[in-house]
C-alpha cells in the first residue's frame, strides 16, 4: 500500500532506542504517553468505519434495484468490507499522524520520578 508519504519523514523509531532523561530531575524513569497516537488512532477507526457504514448505505441503495434481499446484501457487503478494512486502516494511519504529532508538537514524555512533562525535541 502507498499512501504517498515517504517514509524517512514519519519514521523516528532510533529515538526509541535510547531513553531520555527527565529535564528536571535527570531521572531515567521517563514513559511516553503518545496521547495523540491514542487519539488519532480512535479516530482513524471511527473515520474508516464510517466509511464503511456509507458504503453500506450505498450499497444498499444499489441493492434496491434487485429488491430488499438485493439491498440487504449490498448493505452487508458494504460493512464487511468497507467497514473492516476502513476501520483498519483508518486506526494505522490516524496512529501513524498521531505519532508524528506526539514527536513533533505535544509534551510527550512523562517523568515518574516528578512528574514533569516534556517533548522529544526538547532534549
Ligand atoms: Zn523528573
Amino acid at each position: 500500500m502507498d499512501d504517498g508519504l515517504p517514509d524517512d519523514e514519519w519514521s523516528g523509531d532510533l529515538m526509541e532506542f535510547t531513553p531520555p532523561c527527565c529535564p528536571q530531575c535527570r531521572s531515567t524513569h521517563v514513559e511516553p504517553r503518545n496521547l495523540a497516537r491514542r487519539f488519532g488512532g480512535a479516530i482513524g477507526a471511527v473515520v474508516g468505519t464510517t466509511g464503511g457504514v456509507a458504503a453500506a448505505v450505498a450499497g444498499a441503495e444499489a441493492g434496491i434495484l434487485g429488491g430488499p434481499i438485493g439491498a440487504l446484501l449490498g448493505a452487508a457487503a458494504g460493512v464487511v468490507i468497507e467497514g473492516i478494512v476502513g476501520g483498519a486502516t483508518g486506526c494505522a494511519a490516524g496512529s501513524r499522524l498521531g505519532d508524528a504529532i506526539d514527536r513533533n508538537i505535544l509534551h510527550n514524555r512523562r517523568c515518574r520520578a516528578c512528574g514533569h512533562t516534556f517533548g522529544d525535541t526538547s532534549r
